[in-house]
């Protein structure tokens, strides 16, 4: 085994790279400049973690958010990590802790918080304790288009010159051309990094999409059918936010809304308490993002459409970070869409920005009205071929389609005759020949498709006009009070050259119940009671250091365990995330509450659980009993104590005479041949 996947396996526990990782850390052990665009969840924090530990002296990484700083180096040194933070929520005497470790060389990462670099002690600091690596975390902060600028990170480059061009790796997920070049502009000085770019998919996170139809009760009963799961929920207004959080309350859930209205203390709060308890769901603005690093994140539920096919992504990505089994849900209607674009089209951005803007919009209704495997349509906009997933709603349940060209026609005609003003209501009651005041006022029953749509009711008729929006063939516009217009994409099926599909199940649903999705069962049923239990130990011992729950163990990590049931040490150690840190201070704890009790094992040979010593450990042992009194059990009885056999196992001495060095000459006579054999073999 190589260092790395050594370090990777007893550091963090991990039996493997996650996809991009290693040729990552290959590159930054190699001492290049790197940029790695890499999905949430992707395994960022690694890709520095690790090369931090190959190298001499210290690797100061840059990141944006305090509380995740320091909830990061709570987690590194659980996992036996020399790691510290220098940030304004310190405490003298971690302050104090910090810079001794510094001194004394101890310390293999710094994090620090980027409105540390504006202080002129800094780069000091920096020249004095022998940092070779900058990491730079969440990279696009740099980028003013963002909405996550942070003015401070303009720094870097210049704490980068003064420090000697020193070595730089950036992290982001924001994969856009733009923000990657104002990356490379102000961290790498224009130099060009290299570059990794990562597959976006993200597998473990299930996708599905509803129209709305009684929201509330959709909401409610995808949040009741998953009890006790840490959740988002993303809603379109602050007022909304409160609102659900306060309807999720009632129905016994524990539940905290989240805007950029509050102030910065509550919001804070919310921030911590998400992070840290287990089972509570935030009702959230987009304003709820970049501060949550929660690995544990068991669904993100959109109440209301997201912004654009980009926001999307990068929403549900906060689930499942921890790659155990998450799932989203995205509701979705027609005053989504017209809010949405008319969000564009009276924003203040040039018209070409407007432009792509719509673009984005209309890739995110292209997969609510998918006809398949979501995600294949989801990763072909980033550029991905894949397969169908068998991990979203289409997969699961192909929906029917029919030919929809003559409704849509239908619908255009209204549209056209009425003089592209009107919206679906009115539009509805010329296609039903209804005669409201507002139809009689205007003549339009006297239109030749006045009362031409009467084999569908309102809500198909609603629909279909969504759906219509959805393929972008009628726009709202905000000249004409939000009224109706025909695209350009429209002209061939209003001329008869196309033909379009909808999708039959939101017409018939339109009017019955929406349709319920299992959750996905994390456990299997007869496992849930031992799954409480490792969860209510979990959350003891976090609470004793004041750290969040995953500090301890994530939730995959739990699931194991259920799953397995490890008896031993040994099995305890193949577990996700288990590390040699945390199999000894965790190890015995957890056994415990898996079987009540572990098994009595001498120290020396527990030092070795979860290495391949320990395997040789015990078979030197086995065959040790077996030759204790000579191969026909005829001599006199002889045996290497445990240090000594640990020693053979961790030295694996490859002849006698090195044999012979370990255990002497007379037991060497008595057990070399086996030894050597068990050696050999392993
Ligand atoms: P990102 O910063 O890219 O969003 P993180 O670095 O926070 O992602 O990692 C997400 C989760 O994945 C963390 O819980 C981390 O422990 C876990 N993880 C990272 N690398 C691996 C790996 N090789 N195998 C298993 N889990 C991993
Ligand atoms: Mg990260
Ligand atoms: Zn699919």
């Amino acid at each position: 085994m190589n260092q790395t996947s050594e370090l990777l396996r007893t550091v963090f526990g991990f039996d493997s790279f996650r996809p991009g990782q290693e040729a990552i850390v290959d590159a930054v052990n190699a001492g290049e400049d790197v940029l790695a665009i890499m999905p949430t969840g992707g395994g960022k924090s690694l890709c520095f973690q690790l090369p931090a530990l190959c190298r001499d002296g210290v690797t100061v990484v840059i990141s944006p958010l305090i509380a995740l700083m320091r909830d990061q180096v709570r987690a590194l040194r659980e996992a036996g990590v020399e790691a510290g933070s220098l940030t304004s929520g310190n405490t003298e005497e971690e302050t104090e802790e910090v810079f001794q470790a510094l001194d004394e060389g101890r310390l293999k990462l710094l994090y620090m918080a980027p409105e540390r670099l504006a202080n002129g002690g800094a780069v000091q600091l920096l020249r004095r304790i022998n940092v070779t690596l900058l990491a730079v975390d969440e990279a696009h902060c740099v980028s003013q288009w963002g909405h996550d600028f942070r003015p401070d990170y303009l720094k870097i480059g210049a704490l980068r010159k003064q420090l000697g061009n020193i070595q730089i790796a950036a992290f982001t997920a924001t994969a856009d051309a733009e923000t990657r070049f104002e990356i490379g502009k102000r961290l790498f000085d224009g130099e060009s990094p290299t570059t990794f770019l990562e597959g976006f998919d993200r597998p473990n996170i299930s996708l599905s999409f509803q129209p709305k139809d009684q929201p509330r009760r959709q909401l409610t009963e995808f949040v009741a059918a998953r009890k006790g799961q840490s959740g988002i929920v993303y809603c379109s207004s602050r007022n909304k936010t409160e609102v659900l959080a306060q309807a999720l309350r009632s129905e016994g859930h524990s539940a905290l809304h989240y805007h950029a209205g509050m102030d910065g203390e509550h919001r804070r709060i919310a921030e911590n308490r998400f992070q840290r308890e287990d089972g509570l769901i935030v009702c959230a603005t987009v304003a709820f993002g970049m501060g949550i690093d929660k690995p544990d994140v068991r669904f993100v539920v959109h109440a209301d459409l997201p912004k654009s096919i980009e926001s999307y992504y990068q929403e549900i990505g906060r689930a499942g970070r921890d790659g155990a089994p998450a799932e989203t849900l995205t509701l979705y209607g027609a005053d989504d869409i017209r809010l949405r674009r008319s969000q564009i089209d009276e924003g203040l951005a040039p018209a070409d920005r407007k432009g792509a803007d719509h673009a984005r919009l209309n890739a995110l209704l292209g997969l609510t009205e998918a006809l398949e495997c979501r995600r294949k349509t989801l990763l072909g906009y980033f550029g991905e071929d894949m397969e169908t997933c068998g991990n979203c709603d289409l997969c699961s349940q192909a929906p029917e389609v029919f030919d929809g060209t003559d409704a849509v026609r239908k619908a255009l005609s209204a549209i056209l005759r009425t003089g592209e003003h009107f919206g679906v209501g009115h539009l509805t009651d010329v296609l039903l020949g209804n005669t409201t005041d507002k139809v009689r006022a205007r003549n339009h029953d006297a239109l030749p498709t006045f009362g031409v749509g009467k084999e569908y009711n309102r809500k198909q008729w609603q629909a279909i006009f969504r759906q219509m929006m959805g393929h972008d063939l009628i726009r709202p516009d905000v000249e004409r009070m939000g009224g109706l217009v025909m695209t350009q994409t429209a002209w061939p099926i209003l001329r008869g050259e196309a033909s379009i599909d909808l999708r039959m199940d939101t017409i018939r649903k339109a009017g019955a119940a929406p349709s319920r999705r299992e959750p996905v069962a994390l456990v299997a049923e007869e496992d849930e009671p031992i799954l409480s239990a490792l969860k209510m130990k979990r959350s003891e011992l976090a609470e004793a250091m004041r750290a969040p729950n995953y500090v301890v163990f994530p939730d995959k990590t739990l699931i194991e365990m259920a799953t397995h049931k490890p008896m031993t040490l040994d099995d305890f150690s193949r577990l996700y995330g288990v590390g040699a840190k945390k199999l000894e201070k965790y190890g015995a704890v957890f056994l415990a509450v898996l079987n009540g009790g572990v098994e009595d094992m001498h120290p020396v040979r527990r030092k070795l659980a979860g290495k391949p010593a320990g395997d040789i450990f015990d078979q030197l042992k086995a065959a040790q009993l077996e030759l204790a009194s000579g191969p026909h059990g005829t001599e006199k009885p002889m045996s290497c104590n445990t240090s000594l056999l640990a020693k053979v196992a961790g030295q694996r001495p490859g002849s006698t005479e090195a044999l012979e060095r370990i255990i002497g000459e007379a037991k060497a006579e008595r057990f070399g041949d086996a030894f050597l054999e068990i050696l050999a073999q392993n």
